[in-house]
């Protein structure tokens, strides 16, 4: 029997452990089923808001499992309000799909509420059409008017951080694109990195008021960084000694007997969901202490100086050559 898209939405979204508690329903007083949803929003916050959409075959592989699919999806929205240093709010849902096929749409649904729980970031509306399958979540998160957090802050002489470590996700999305599937338990790690990113919401809340500005790491570390460095109109050096390679990639890339390909990657594989926070000399103290106290890994990098490149130095003080600098669409 066909279902209807109100069906759909009933049986698979509309459901308790994806809509606001209770509680939540104090800032969301209207959710699923009008024609808008409505938030009430404090007066001395600022709603920060940001959309990601994910399509099948460019951002992840079509087949790949709906609840990894799902947290992926939500996952990397919520990387947006981590690097703001916002507290999620809420999300609302776009989906469209070849075919209303109820087991997808099962699995899909218990991915999207293993991170609604741990996030506490509701859904709140959204749409579903025919077509081919993709996924656009848009975040809404709230932040303190004194404490935002953007790419324009950073100034010669603050330190470059970044949080956890690098290349995972991008060793598994090339090993994929190669038709490996990633299920031996030396790659299970990369599996993980890439289809369920921590967002490092907690750090970034903790940044907010301490850190200059903050980027999370979608295209690439140094890419990225370079965002930071055009909108704050400065240089950056990294030491790449300290970036911090992820173990799994080393093995790997160590045991494909090219080591300098592991620090590439880390250089610029995107999908990694880590933040790079810039901080001044005097505040240093402060984003280690928080990051020590909410336990996520924090390692010093480079040093933002004067100039508009981002460049990585050896031991020696000589530029690397970096290849491929980061994904781009078009
Ligand atoms: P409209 O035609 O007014 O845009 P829809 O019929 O598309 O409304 O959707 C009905 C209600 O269901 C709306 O509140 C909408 O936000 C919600 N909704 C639709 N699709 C989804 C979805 N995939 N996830 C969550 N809510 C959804
Ligand atoms: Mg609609």
């Amino acid at each position: 029997m066909p279902v209807s898209e109100f069906d759909l939405i009933r049986t698979y979204f509309n459901k308790p452990g994806l809509i606001p508690t209770q509680e939540q329903s104090a800032r969301i007083p209207l959710g699923i089923g009008d024609d808008c949803a409505l938030i009430d929003l404090p007066p001395e916050k600022l709603l920060a808001v940001s959309m990601d959409t994910l399509i099948a075959d460019v951002h992840f592989p079509a087949k790949a499992d709906p609840a990894l699919i799902a947290q992926r999806a939500l996952a990397v929205n919520l990387s947006d309000l981590a690097a703001m240093g916002a507290e999620p709010l809420a999300f609302t849902l776009a989906l469209s799909l070849p075919k209303a096929e109820e087991s997808w749409l099962q699995a899909f649904s218990l991915g999207l509420e293993t991170l609604v729980q741990t996030y506490h970031c509701p859904l709140i509306g959204g749409d579903i059409t025919k077509g081919s399958l993709s996924i656009t979540i848009q975040v809404h998160g709230l932040l303190n008017k004194d404490e935002v957090m953007t790419r324009k802050g950073a100034k010669p002489g603050d330190l470059v951080y970044v949080s956890g470590e690098l290349g995972s996700a991008g060793l598994a999305l090339s090993l994929m694109s190669n038709g490996m599937s990633l299920d031996k338990p030396d790659t299970k790690e990369l599996h993980v990195a890439y289809f369920q990113p921590e967002p490092r919401i907690s750090l970034g809340q903790g940044c907010a008021g301490i850190a200059s500005a903050a980027i999370d790491i979608s295209d690439g570390l140094m890419a990225d960084l370079g965002h930071i460095a055009k909108q704050s109109d400065v240089g950056i050096e990294l030491d790449a000694k300290a970036i911090p390679i992820a173990r799994a990639v080393k093995k790997i890339m160590g045991a494909m007997g090219d080591r300098s390909k592991g620090l590439n990657l880390a250089l610029t594989a995107g999908d990694e969901y880590e933040l790079a926070i810039i901080v001044a000399e005097d505040r240093r103290e402060a984003l280690q202490q928080t990051a020590v106290a909410i336990n996520v890994p924090l390692t010093l990098i480079g040093r933002v100086v004067k100039g508009s490149r981002v460049k990585c130095l050896d031991n020696n003080g000589h530029e690397i050559e970096v290849k491929n600098l980061g994904y781009q669409h078009f």
